[in-house]
């Protein structure tokens, strides 16, 4: 259902579930479906997705990359001369690990963030670090596990883990990620409830939806703690490349490589329409985790494992990126100034150093859920914070995008939102 179909109200998470129910039961094989059909979560992100395509609507909610600067005939040509040299290798069955060839270009740009000396061995081809994260509950966790996460965290991470019965239990950030003590202490009163704590899910580098980063100074903090812990820290890490200035901060992975289960992403730094990305495991797990990804999907497609393979080999796909982060560090800048001049009194907001996301705090107490629909009338999208912490409890944040929205666009977008937050903190 979408919110068309809602005739523009918003649905709450709590209420999404209820109608789910209440349509289901009145279906005939409603008593078949699994508890775990249930855990399944309509996403907000998705919803807003579809509302975002409507004419003169500017949307601040999608994190879709910039991809007009996408080189299309060659890719058109390539892939011609791919079905047309290779074709019937292209549309067969693949290997179940992914292509030997991608794999290695995936060792290329791990190393291009200080991941050195991977072995493509341990890497498999999945489609998208969203299938990566769907893999890792199935074979880490049994109904009830725990699996930590940021505060908040990526909507999609919490479905992948819910779908599985996972009890997601979020960790305090501050301006420079995960806090360690924090860390330290959940873990231990979990532990002490008699809770079984399996993963610390995270998003070290530019964190979707807060756009915050954990500090280079932390980060082997957070993996020790884990370590101590027996828990595995599963490292999402889509956006790494995508800082604005200097260096990308090294992924955890570098440093602790049986401690960390890495999943890379070509949809940021290519196109998530061929939907590929890449798990590199610990070689103690990777045997199973190899084996649920087969039993899952077979095999990647060769067929858009070769087109992007030879994106990463015949294009020049760092120089891309690097064009890519100054168009991304203009639109965060058209976006914080516009929040500067047009935000009242007691609103905040985070200042990322890369990646898609600004993350707006309301005072306490304001529900940015039904802010949505006024926002909508006005003219704007954005996607409410309660999409991104486990449970039903109402949000004071809300995420804006930039990535996706010309500068001008943007300072539209937050000129038609301010109204709105106005009215919410009674300015
Ligand atoms: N992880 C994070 C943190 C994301 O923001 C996204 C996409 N928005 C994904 C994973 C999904 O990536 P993919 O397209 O590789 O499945």
């Amino acid at each position: 259902m979408t919110f068309e179909e809602t005739t523009g109200s918003v649905l709450t998470p709590e209420a999404q579930v209820a109608l789910d129910r209440a349509t289901g039961s009145a279906h005939r094989h409603h008593e078949l479906l699994s508890d775990r059909a249930f855990h399944i979560k309509q996403s907000a992100v998705r919803d807003v997705f579809d509302i975002s395509i409507r004419p003169g609507l500017i949307s601040l909610a999608g994190g879709s990359p910039y991809l007009q600067s996408l080189p299309l005939d060659g890719l058109a040509d390539a892939a011609a001369a791919i079905i047309r040299t290779q074709g019937l290798a292209a549309l067969q069955y693949g290997p179940g690990q992914g292509l030997q060839e991608l794999r290695e270009l995936a060792c290329e740009v791990m190393a291009a963030e200080g991941i050195t000396g991977a072995d493509p061995e341990d890497v498999v081809i999945t489609t998208g670090s969203q299938s990566g994260q769907d893999v890792a509950a199935k074979v880490f966790c049994n109904p009830g596990d725990v699996v930590l996460c940021e505060d908040p965290t990526y909507v999609g991470a919490l479905n992948a883990f819910e779908a599985y019965e996972v009890d997601m239990q979020p960790v305090p950030m501050d301006a420079y990620g995960l806090i360690p003590e924090a860390l330290e202490e959940r873990i231990q009163s979990l532990k002490a409830a008699g809770k079984r704590v399996k993963m610390l899910y995270t998003i070290p580098s530019f964190n979707n939806p807060s756009g915050v980063t954990l500090s280079a100074d932390r980060r082997d903090e957070v993996v020790r703690i884990c370590r101590e812990n027996n828990i595995l820290v599963l490292e999402d890490n889509p956006y790494g490349l995508l800082r604005f200035d200097g260096e990308p901060l090294t992924p955890l992975r570098a440093a602790h490589p049986e401690d960390v289960l890495y999943l890379g992403s070509f949809s940021k730094i290519f196109a998530p329409g061929l939907r590929l990305g890449w798990a590199l495991v610990p070689k103690h797990l990777f045997r199973r985790f190899y084996l649920a990804c087969e039993a899952v999907l077979l095999c990647p497609s060769p067929l858009t494992q070769m087109i992007t393979a030879a994106y990463l080999r015949d294009f020049d796909w760092m120089g891309r990126i690097r064009d890519s982060r100054r168009l991304y560090a203009d639109r965060c800048a058209a976006m914080l100034s516009a929040l500067e001049d047009q935000m009242p009194d007691g609103v905040t907001w985070t200042v990322p150093d890369g990646g898609f996301f600004v993350w707006v705090s309301l005072p306490e107490g304001i529900d940015t859920y039904p802010l949505l629909t006024e926002a909508i009338e006005a003219g704007t999208v954005f996607i409410p914070g309660a999409a991104f912490t486990p449970g039903d409890e109402p949000s004071s944040r809300l995420r804006l995008a930039f990535s996706a929205v010309s500068p001008d666009d943007i300072r539209e977008g937050v000129r038609r939102l301010a109204p709105v937050i106005r009215r919410a903190v009674g300015d």
